[in-house]
């Protein structure tokens, strides 16, 4: 039985996210990328962009099977897509929050002015060390902050939009995470979302063979198979112990489960409240289920990507003390804060989230442990499917089965 040594699943709250009713979707309008991401899930096709038929289409699908706030934007890299602001506008207009997922190597200001006057809600950059980037190889994650703080500060310049950052972490990048964490409070006016992604892998050092449709298949075609022998078990809570050495206050408010594994953590979620000078604490589960309650009472969805204007609410939040013993915490410390310095109440004080992502995990017993409630279900032949794993349909036609070698 898996425990947790730093977080316990039952003190956090379980967010409400389904297959038919979830805070996003997501929608792959190209699978051509720019860059060739080491921990990429998938094959990178130059001549893939779907046209703006099949995409409306596949918006259409999504507004069918699944009640949905935002619509990531992925890929491949979508601005890779000669209609990108055509199928921003599109999915906007459809009454979705569209939301780019890019490597943002492609963004220009004048292309990000265009997208916003499109309906563009949010941008989530992929930036990590294993990306191969020009004019960026053999930077570490903190020499990397220097090009997210340059993204954050475009968008801030655009205004209106939020801005995430997401990462894979690997075995050798996770005693950066803490750096990371430090970097994103700094700039907590700018910076809405951190997300960290952790890197896996089919490697041959698992002990299964693998079938697809009863047949024994050579994983090998896969984008996300690999021969190199690296870990590919790192959990959510390797990385809040990580960042717990340097900021042990840390406190994780919400999570989604594993489908075999009620007690993992595939989404580990973390809010905290504060200014570019000091973070005052950590929301607690009954802040979270709160605001989701609330916007699904009144938009009839569930929440996802906050708008700048209401992330930088901070002291508005502070209300919640009534109910959630982490803001009361937070109202607690900015209180003393302002106290022995009152310039502080002319400080902005935002929220902001931090999100650990732990995909499929291979169990002993031959299972796989996927997300429970997974947002980032995309469509595959009009049925909606687990975005991470979509390169076993379109190579073998349905999903692959890891079953344990009979000499293992
Ligand atoms: S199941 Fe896969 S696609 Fe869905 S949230 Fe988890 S990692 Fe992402």
């Amino acid at each position: 039985m898996m425990t947790s040594p730093t977080v316990h699943h039952r003190q956090l709250y379980r967010l409400p996210w389904s297959l038919p009713d979830n805070a996003i979707s997501w929608l792959e309008p190209t699978s051509a990328c720019n860059l060739a991401c080491d921990g990429c899930y998938r094959e990178n096709v130059a001549k893939s962009h779907k046209s703006l038929e099949v995409v409306r289409r596949e918006v259409e699908t999504f507004r069918e099977l699944r009640n949905s706030d935002g619509i990531s934007i992925a890929g491949g890299d979508p601005l890779m897509h000669p209609n990108i602001v055509e199928i921003v506008r599109m999915i906007a207009e459809m009454g979705f929050k569209p939301v780019i997922n890019t490597n943002g190597g492609m963004l220009t200001p004048e292309l990000l002015r265009e997208l916003k006057r499109a309906g563009a809600a949010g941008f989530t950059f992929h930036i990590d060390s294993k990306q191969g980037r020009p004019k960026w190889k053999n930077k570490n994650e903190v020499e990397l902050n220097e090009l997210r703080l340059s993204y954050a500060e475009m968008l801030a310049e655009a205004g209106g939009l939020s801005c995430a950052f997401n990462s894979t972490v690997y075995e050798d990048t996770l005693p950066y995470t803490p750096e990371l964490i430090d970097w994103a409070a700094k700039h907590i006016d700018v910076v809405h979302v951190m997300v960290f992604i952790l890197f896996r892998a089919a490697v041959p050092q698992l002990p299964f063979d693998w079938y697809a449709g009863g047949k024994k298949i050579n994983l090998g075609v896969l984008a996300y198979s690999e021969t190199k022998e690296r870990k590919i078990d790192l959990r959510s809570t390797d990385v809040v112990a990580e960042i717990r050495k340097r900021f042990p206050e840390f406190t994780p408010c919400a999570y989604l489960n594993g489908t075999e594994k009620p007690d993992s953590f595939k989404w580990l979620l973390t809010g905290r409240l504060g200014s570019k000078e000091k973070i005052y604490g950590y929301v607690g589960p009954k802040f979270m289920e709160t605001i989701q309650t609330m916007y699904h009472l009144t938009q009839g969805r569930y929440l996802a990507y906050t708008k700048p204007a209401h992330t930088n609410l901070g002291r508005s939040m502070l209300l919640l003390s009534l109910i959630d013993r982490g803001v009361r915490g937070v109202a607690g410390s900015y209180l003393s804060a302002v106290l022995t310095n009152p310039l502080r109440l002319f400080k902005g004080l935002h929220y902001q989230s931090i999100m650990i992502i732990q995909p499929i995990d291979f169990l002993e017993n031959s299972l796989q442990n996927m997300c429970d409630g997974c947002p980032d279900m995309t469509l595959w032949n009009g049925e909606l499917v687990w975005s991470c794993r979509m390169e076993e349909l379109k190579h073998f036609g349905c999903w692959v089965r890891s079953v344990p070698r009979a000499s293992a």
